[in-house]
């Protein structure tokens, strides 16, 4: 099942966009089904639960930490992850920074936007994003590299106006691009669109979308 379903869904990526399988909540077994199928991006969103997946996993999967990060769990995905989508406050890039630069690595990161109607979910604005790119401790950071940006799309079926939002993180980074990344070819990555709207955040510009229950069924949730 799962390797059909990724199937599908790749036969419908256009050049350019890069699929995130986001496994959350599934056992190896389902991801290592998917690694048999070829996948190699993974996008989990709990720090011990990446961390222990990582452990057991082949060694070329590339581990995407794509949920809500807490300062004192960074250490325990620094030494591997290959992006961190989620960056949503100056000070949280500030202690990536310096956990990168304990393993004497540079660690790629998106800024999270909240584009959304609810307002739960995390995410920095615009003026939030500039505050941090043009303070001094950002440039003083060595051991992060900005690579794009990250949002998630309201829970509605409402899908013109999840498009509306899209278009805004499109907008945001075409700004943020020209203002502060015109001669970096890394910032370059728009991660948006998940299972129910990513046909759409493809149509919109997504260079990574995150696909979890598409691809491995629904959650089941036990905490
Ligand atoms: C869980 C999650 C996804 C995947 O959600 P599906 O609806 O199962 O595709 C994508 N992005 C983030 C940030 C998530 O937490």
């Amino acid at each position: 099942m799962i390797k059909e379903n990724l199937e599908k869904i790749r036969a419908t990526l256009p050049e350019g966009v890069t699929l995130v399988a986001v496994s959350k909540t599934k056992p190896v077994s389902d991801l290592q089904e998917a690694y048999d199928a070829s996948q190699r991006v993974f996008g989990e969103n709990y720090p011990q639960e990446m961390r222990d997946k990582h452990e057991v996993l082949p060694q070329d999967i590339q581990w995407h930490f794509i949920g809500h990060l807490q300062t004192n769990k960074i250490k325990y995905i620094i030494q591997y992850v290959t992006l961190i989508h989620s960056i949503d406050t100056a000070s949280l890039l500030e202690a990536v920074n310096k956990e990168a630069k304990k393993h004497d690595r540079v660690v790629d990161c998106l800024l999270q936007f909240h584009i959304a109607l609810e307002e739960t979910k995390f995410g920095l604005d615009l003026n939030e994003a500039r505050q941090l790119l043009d303070s001094e401790e950002y440039k003083q950071m060595e051991n992060v590299r900005i690579c794009g940006v990250m949002g998630m799309g309201s829970f509605t079926d409402d899908m013109e106006e999840v498009r509306k939002e899209f278009k805004h993180l499109k907008s945001i980074f075409d700004t943020l691009k020209s203002d502060y990344f015109a001669d970096q070819p890394q910032f370059k990555e728009i991660s948006m669109g998940m299972s129910e709207d990513y046909p759409i955040a493809i149509e919109e510009g997504a260079t990574l979308i995150r696909v979890g229950s598409k691809i491995f069924g629904a959650r089941v949730y036990a905490r």
